[in-house]
């Protein structure tokens, strides 16, 4: 069929109006593609701090702070969150796992989607020791308590120690695979590192089934003691030491300064 002439113009305006209806949509789904993606996408923020775009909200609640202006192209609420100290010891500071040099990240500190992290210093603290295995004879509350400080304490354990052939068994309770040590140094250096994880112990004395702790000369025992700090505890026995003064059985090991003694009951 032919158009009359006059049909021309008003067609012409239509195709117009449609085509420019097409040109705005596709702009619009690309801005909304280019918004999701810079929503959750990397930023650069203070200082040049890696920098992740979520709502003001997730940043505060995942202990973030904020700044304006570096996530163009996402809704008013999305903002350049940082967080440049997290994990263990504050020793962290959160960013995407790609940009995570030393590929030691803890997860479940930092705001924002699951693949920003917190990055760890490489090198800093022991890689984890393997727990004390049942065949050795170590008992399971032991090589249970010992996981849950391992858990609580990554990266500041050397090793764990838990049975020790005893010519008396009454005499420790290693010789029945009841107590561990938690080396935090290498055998007979004296350190501070055991104190915040003796303390530790007695404050998690039930779910630990704690016998007592001991650490720096001296002892925290669950069964009889109140909790106090380190510096309040009773000097350890003096042992085969005849008449030790402040508990000192003459070696950094005996006296606790290199592990925490743990026992369970
Ligand atoms: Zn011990």
């Amino acid at each position: 069929m032919l158009l009359p002439i006059n049909y021309i113009p008003f067609l012409t305006l239509l195709i117009a109006a449609s085509t420019s209806v097409d040109a705005s949509l596709s702009e619009r789904v690309e801005e909304y593609v280019l918004a999701t993606l810079a929503e959750n996408g990397p930023c650069v923020g203070r200082g040049g701090a890696p920098g992740v775009c979520i709502s003001t909200q997730s940043c505060s609640n995942g202990g973030g702070t904020y700044i304006s202006n570096k996530c163009p192209g996402t809704p008013e609420n999305i903002k350049c969150c940082v967080k440049t100290a997290c994990g263990t010891g504050n020793k962290g500071n959160c960013r995407f796992t790609s940009n995570c040099d030393s590929g030691k990240t803890e997860t479940g500190k930092c705001p924002g989607p699951t693949d920003f992290k917190c990055c760890m210093p490489k090198g800093t603290g022991y890689p984890r020791p393997k727990l004390p295995s049942s065949s050795s004879g170590c008992k399971s509350v032991a090589i249970n308590g010992a996981k849950k400080i391992l858990d609580a304490f990554e990266g500041k354990v050397k090793r764990v120690d838990c049975i020790r052939e005893c010519k008396d068994p009454s005499s420790s309770d290693h010789c029945t695979g009841m107590a561990t040590d938690i080396m935090v140094a290498d055998g007979g250096v004296k350190t501070t590192a055991g104190e915040p994880i003796a303390e530790w112990v007695m404050h998690h004395r039930k779910e630990l089934s704690l016998k007592y702790v001991m650490w720096g000369q001296k002892i925290w025992d669950a069964r009889s003691d109140k909790v106090k700090p380190w510096s309040q505890w009773d000097y350890q026995a003096c042992t085969v030491i005849p008449n030790c003064k402040n508990g000192d059985r003459g070696s950094n090991t005996r006296n606790h300064w290199d592990h925490v003694h743990v026992s369970y009951r």
